[in-house]
């Protein structure tokens, strides 16, 4: 199956396949993973780098997860074209009774499959565009290429960390082990988020720590 060429019709440059380690399957009929990243416009990564969320930011949040969504639809309808079975993992959706995990960190996925390493802002980061990307996720028993490990983007400089206005960050440098308990306090960083920018989606984005990161600037 031509995932190649889904790509290069839809303008994706950054994405990558592994085999999910067992503990981390959601479906044990699907053992394989695909990711790719989307970069947002660096105008609104730098938007947000200077004033914080906009409605323009917001917007192009949401224009790029429906279009990672569409993307994602594609492959799957074209590995199950090809007579295997493929599911995608929604953009942004949580489904977790607490409202702050969705069914698989896209991130996961992303550093397996070799796009980049997870920050000090407990986000991908990429090597290209930095923080500033979205990300999408397909699981399927198509066998796939098994990407290359790549190294870790972020270099500590702790600047994300500094940026946070609600302390949400722990500053530390990530490790494959570490859950997201590890790196940021999730409760804080969500209510200081529905506190402070009810007027941008409900308090739904905030992206400071994204927009901070300096790598993958030009
Ligand atoms: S999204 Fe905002 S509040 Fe949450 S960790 Fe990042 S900078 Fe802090
Ligand atoms: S701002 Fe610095 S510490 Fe934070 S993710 Fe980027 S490189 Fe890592």
């Amino acid at each position: 199956m031509d995932c190649a060429g889904i790509f290069r019709e839809k303008n994706v440059t950054l994405y990558g396949s592994s085999v999910l380690p067992r503990g981390l399957r959601v479906y044990e009929s699907l053992p394989n993973v695909i990711s790719f990243a989307l970069p947002l416009p660096q105008a609104i990564v730098q938007e947000v780098a200077e004033k914080g969320p906009t409605k323009t930011y917001f917007h192009h949040y949401r224009t790029c997860n429906a279009y990672i969504d569409h993307i994602s639809y594609t492959l799957v309808l074209a590995i199950k074209a090809e007579g295997y079975d493929a599911l995608y993992i929604p953009a942004s959706q949580s489904v977790s009774e607490d409202g702050y995990h969705g069914l698989f960190p896209h991130k996961a996925a992303a550093v397996l499959c070799g796009l980049g390493g997870i920050g000090m802002n407990d986000l991908l980061v990429t090597r290209r565009y930095g923080a500033g990307v979205r990300l999408g996720t397909v699981m399927t028993n198509m066998p796939v290429v098994q990407a290359e490990a790549v190294e870790n983007p972020c270099n500590g400089c702790g600047v994300c960390v500094r940026a946070c206005p609600s302390g949400a960050l722990f500053g530390k440098k990530w490790e494959a082990a570490d859950s997201v308990e590890a790196m940021i306090d999730v409760r804080l960083c969500s209510a200081y988020m529905k506190k402070t920018y009810q007027g941008i989606g409900r308090g739904a984005v905030c992206g400071i720590c994204m927009a901070a990161c300096p790598i993958g600037r030009t």
